[in-house]
């Protein structure tokens, strides 16, 4: 049996050596269009590469996702989590889970995860072929014909890793065949902001933190980070992905409303507040900070909410107390844009997943494809997940039904 992986990123290796795994005879090859295998797991958490992220509760774990969720939950019992962490042990890659469950090499680099791959494929004998970008696919006898630039491939199964693609014509040789593409759209980006001495405080992290949309649901949890265009970190880019159709639907011009104190409602602030005037009686507002915030933040927070720098904490009621507490835990930021790093970091859309078979990730257009890792329209939030996805699309895509 002759398999043809389209696509040499982290679905693309994952899916060869599960091929390799459940079909020890079966002629593998990965057709990579650019130069090098795995580019994006190079660049992967700042070059540490989050493999994966230690939930270990099928049920949860798919809650990452704004786009799969139920997709991924019937996939994860197949390949969740713990497996990952199996996999990735038992073939010399020691692992090392943070407090907030995202799981890195013990060695702190990505290239450990490219140089695992390269070496299983080099041991299970896989092909490895670069700059072979793939245009066509034609259904051929048993099997199919794969055209590139240069030449013509053929093969008995395909699986197609090629990734996520920001334009919707990025697909056409896929479209051709008659499977349907969700419009892609932005996952993971930060929002732009247009504050001056906001983007002054570049750097602040506010730890415990939480942001959600103006007359939206939609919530993000976590650090918030400062930077010279507005706001971004974990709570941020979670709310961009679960909120990417919306935000762009609005043109990424709308209201954030971020609470500095994570999760506290108005009712506990206000009982808090006691507390916080008691402590700081005579003490001016600018020079006690009962929350844990920069004094540079604190002032521009006491500047915008209007509150004057000198008034005593004793002197507190009032207008100026409700200012704050508002201020606090419903700061409102007009957001006219976003801003991705590179490329957007992963994008939604891709794939009809109602057209794939979630049992073997194969085509129910199209038997003899399968589909792995992002090219679907299964998208996570940071932390790991993304690449979950991918391992477990990837290894259920190999075993070929
Ligand atoms: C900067 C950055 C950091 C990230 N960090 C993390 C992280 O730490 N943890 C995490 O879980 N996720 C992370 N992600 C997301 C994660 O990298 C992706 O979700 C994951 O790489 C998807 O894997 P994939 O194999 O589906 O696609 P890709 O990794 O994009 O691989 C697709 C491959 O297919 C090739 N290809 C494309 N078209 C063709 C064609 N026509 N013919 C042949 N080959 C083709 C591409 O060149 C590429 O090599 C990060 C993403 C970025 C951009």
């Amino acid at each position: 049996m002759k398999v043809l992986v389209i696509g040499g990123g982290a679905a693309g290796f994952f899916a060869a050596l599960s091929v390799k795994q459940h079909h020890p005879d079966a002629e593998v090859t990965i057709l990579e269009k650019s130069t090098k295998f795995l580019a994006k797991v190079k660049i992967s958490g700042g070059g540490r590469c989050n493999v994966c992220n230690a939930t270990f509760n099928n049920r949860i774990l798919a809650e990452k996702y704004p786009r799969g969720e139920k997709f991924l939950r019937q996939a994860f019992e197949q390949f969740n989590a713990k497996d990952t962490f199996d996999w990735f042990e038992s073939r010399g890659v020691a692992l090392k889970t943070y407090p907030d469950n995202c799981v890195f090499p013990v060695a702190n680099d990505s290239q450990v995860i490219i140089d695992c791959f390269l070496r299983e494929a080099k041991k299970t004998a896989i092909n490895l072929i670069t700059q072979q970008g793939v245009e066509k696919i034609e259904e051929w006898r048993e099997g199919f014909r794969v055209y590139t630039k240069t030449d013509i491939f053929e093969a008995d199964k395909l699986i197609i890793t090629t990734g996520g693609h920001p334009k919707k014509s990025g697909f056409h040789w896929i479209e051709n065949l008659g499977i349907s593409i969700v419009d892609p759209v932005p996952s993971l980006f930060s929002f732009n902001i247009e504050d001056e001495s906001l983007h002054q405080l570049m750097g602040n992290v506010i730890e415990n933190a939480s942001a959600k949309i103006e007359g939206q649901k939609l919530k993000g949890i976590g650090p918030i980070l400062v930077t010279h265009w507005g706001l971004s970190g974990p709570a941020i880019l979670q709310l961009s992905a679960w909120g990417a159709r919306l935000l762009e639907a609005k043109n990424y011009n709308f209201n954030i409303l971020v609470n500095w104190l994570g999760q506290q409602s108005e009712i506990e602030l206000q009982s808090n507040f006691k507390q916080f005037i008691l402590r700081g009686e005579n003490k001016q507002i600018q020079n006690f900070c009962p929350f844990p915030f920069t004094n540079r933040f604190w002032i521009y927070l006491l500047h915008k909410l209007g509150i004057p720098l000198t008034l005593k904490w004793k002197e507190l009621q009032g207008k100026y107390l409700n200012k704050l507490i508002n201020g606090l835990i419903n700061d409102v930021f007009v957001v006219t844009g976003k801003t991705t790093f590179k490329e957007e970091f992963v994008t939604a859309g891709g794939i009809q997943l109602s057209e794939i078979d979630y049992k073997t990730m194969e085509s129910k257009q199209i038997k003899g494809i399968y589909f792995a890792g992002e090219i679907m329209d299964i998208d996570g939030i940071t932390g790991g997940f993304n690449f979950q996805a991918a391992w477990t699309t990837g290894f259920i895509a190999g075993k070929l039904g």
